[in-house]
């Protein structure tokens, strides 16, 4: 076999669950006739304690982490960018293998680290406000490269210790569910990140089939639903999801969700932050026993949009408490650097016309 296809057809460990994983090296160390217990170590190296190469496995001999590296696949992402806030926020630009580039977000917090990561290269849903949206969409992560943008994290030197995750970066994880399962597996499970379920939080702007399949799951994965506007046709104009999956089949979703969902709604000048929106907001909000997280527009992060003014937001909030709604007030965080959803990308990589995506089939509702 030529060393190219060789190269092609190794295993990439890091596309798997854990189990997967175990399973794939336990057979590999079977044959080898090395002990079981080789499996572990090995395992332990991907997520839990990583390496950046098998070469680094050190309680290993030599011979074995060569014959790993013939066998197995471990890439890494390349981080092509990295900037900090004066309020600590972290931004990283990550290059993929094949050039495309994607976007994490760390948030330190008290004593947590939230990272906020991507799930596509680009977006096909076009949502007015967002820069990701209007990239265009190229294609979907594999669960590789969304949990190996945490495991990067922990590669770092020194390393970040990430305790929540957020699906907020960009594209929209429900459209690319076939993946984000097996990532919400290495997440959470103790052989793979081992972060809590109740620490993940899966955010949507209400894809109903991969609503259903979230829920489906017996872990506790948090919801969140990007609703930013109150009624389907203001929805429509900014959303235009909307027009597949309208206001009340996502509300009725989140009834039947059984755990607590947050609704996320921007906040746009003088298009959605009006009295009539709070008070219909806040019905839709009772509907499902829903959190409303109001997130100010960052700065910079959408042409033909101004943010509402901190007074406004804290009347909205008021509003919205008046009508029986928990309600926080999302800091904007890291506006001294471009951390809005796909910002940094496109200040690096420069802004380009949306695009058809590679390949149709590649956007999979679940
Ligand atoms: S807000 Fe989310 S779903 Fe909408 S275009 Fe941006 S990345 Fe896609």
């Amino acid at each position: 076999m030529n060393e190219a296809l060789a190269k092609h057809t190794k295993t990439n460990l890091l596309d798997l669950t854990p189990a997967a994983a175990h399973a794939q090296l336990a057979r590999f160390f079977e044959r080898s006739d090395e002990p079981a217990y080789r499996a572990n170590q090995v395992l332990r190296r991907l997520w839990q304690a990583p390496v950046a190469t098998f070469g680094d496995i050190s309680e290993l001999p030599k011979r074995l982490r060569e014959s790993l590296a013939d066998e197995f696949a471990l890439p890494r992402l390349e981080i092509a960018a990295r900037q900090k806030s004066t309020d600590g926020t972290e931004k990283f630009l990550f290059r993929l293998r094949d050039n495309e580039a994607i976007e994490t977000v760390a948030i330190p917090e008290g004593d947590r680290i939230t990272l906020c990561i991507s799930s596509q290269a680009g977006c096909a849903l076009q949502c007015a406000f967002c820069a990701t949206g209007a990239m265009g969409f190229t294609r979907n992560l594999t669960a590789g490269e969304i949990a190996g943008q945490v495991r990067e994290m922990r590669l770092l030197d020194p390393p970040i210790p990430v305790t929540n995750i957020v699906f907020m970066g960009m594209g929209e994880p429900l459209m690319n569910w076939n993946a984000v399962d097996p990532t919400l597996t290495i997440l959470n499970d103790p052989n793979g990140l081992g972060i809590g379920a109740r620490h993940i939080t899966v955010s949507t702007v209400g894809i109903l089939p991969g609503i259903v399949a979230l829920g489906e799951r017996p872990e506790q994965f948090r919801l969140a639903i990007s609703i930013h506007a109150p009624n389907d046709s203001l929805r429509q104009e900014l959303m235009p999801i909307n027009t597949k999956y309208p206001l009340a089949e996502v509300i009725d979703a989140a009834k039947v969700f059984d755990r607590r969902v947050t609704f996320e709604y921007v906040m746009l000048g003088g298009v959605n932050d009006a009295e009539e929106h709070a008070i219909q907001l806040a019905k839709l909000a009772r509907d499902c026993r829903a959190f409303v997280n109001l997130i100010p527009l960052h700065p910079g992060g959408a042409r033909g949009f101004t943010p509402t003014s901190p007074k406004r937001i804290r009347a909205f909030a008021r509003e919205l408490r008046a009508h029986g709604v928990e309600v926080a007030v999302r800091k904007s965080r890291g506006v001294d650097i471009a951390a809005a959803c796909g910002q940094l990308r496109v200040e690096r990589l420069g802004r380009r016309p949306p695009r058809r995506p590679k390949h149709d089939g590649d956007i999979q509702v679940a």
